[in-house]
């Protein structure tokens, strides 16, 4: 599931295969790009925010009179970038599901299933990402800027408000059932009623943060198949830590995991289910 980690890494591997490069050619297949050519452009450097990647490049003087571009995409729940070398053959997904390919002397990366996948100046970054909370794998990441986004909506539920990128970016499906199992908080606990909502903020970094770097989510240390989880996914099966059945159930447009016995439900605003 590409949440803030996986975004981050992918940035990552894109940056190790294209920063520096000039391009040798482009092929965009989505109709919004699909008469743009990217040859001879330069890649300055690939990051990610929230889960938003973006691929910032140079345009040569003669093709623009803007120089610094961004190319953004979103992995939302099933793309992925892939870089290979040159020749080598593209075999993460269907060809049917490549949305671009920049090639290089170096490398060639291919981007399935991409969304949002938009050209746009890199000083107009901020319309696509402006609305974002504080990015928890940012170098600016600002734990108090992200409770107070979420304190300010005191009845949402801390399972739609943790999912909501307007409070803090990177944390998807995984993450947000992992964190509320860890805290002992049901995931219709309105957000007025989390008794310690700094530690939650800070312990949702944390576990973004262990899992940079590998591809592997894990939120229990277990890198093991079947062992990578507490809740998320496990639906009818023993509780690791007191045995009783992992719940599943839709919270809002998802599907959250949940201990009945160590998540109990809201005391406070019974309503709230
Ligand atoms: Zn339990």
């Amino acid at each position: 599931m590409p949440e803030g980690d996986t975004v981050w890494n992918t940035a990552r591997v894109l940056h190790r295969a294209l920063a520096g490069a000039g391009l040798t050619g482009s092929d965009f297949r989505v109709p919004s790009l699909a008469t743009t050519d990217l040859t001879g452009w330069t890649v300055r450097e690939s990051t990610s925010r929230g889960k938003h990647l973006l691929l910032r490049l140079t345009a040569p003087p003669q093709t623009s009179p803007t120089a610094a571009w961004t190319l953004h995409s979103h992995l939302r729940m099933d793309g992925t970038w892939r870089a290979y070398a040159p020749g080598e053959r593209w075999t993460a997904r269907p060809a049917h599901l490549i949305r671009v390919v920049l090639r290089s002397p170096k490398a060639v990366a291919v981007g399935y299933h991409l969304h949002e996948l938009a050209l746009l100046p890199t000083a107009e970054e901020e319309s696509l990402l402006g609305h974002l909370g504080p990015d928890l794998l940012g170098d600016d990441w600002d734990p108090d800027e992200a409770v107070r986004r979420l304190a300010a909506v005191p009845e949402a539920t801390i399972g739609e408000a943790l999912l909501d990128q307007r409070n803090l970016a990177g944390v998807g499906n995984l993450y947000t059932c992992e964190l509320l199992f860890l805290r002992g908080l049901s995931p219709w606990t309105p957000v007025g009623a989390v008794p310690d909502l700094a530690g939650t903020v800070a312990l949702a970094q944390r576990l973004l943060a262990a899992n940079r770097g590998r591809w592997t989510q894990s939120t229990t240390g277990s890198l093991r198949r079947g062992q990578t989880s507490y809740v998320y996914g496990r639906r009818a099966e023993p509780c690791r830590r007191c045995g009783t059945a992992i719940g599943r159930e839709e919270l809002g447009e998802r599907v959250t995991y949940w201990c009945p016995t160590c998540q109990p439900p809201p005391t406070t605003t019974p309503a709230a289910r």
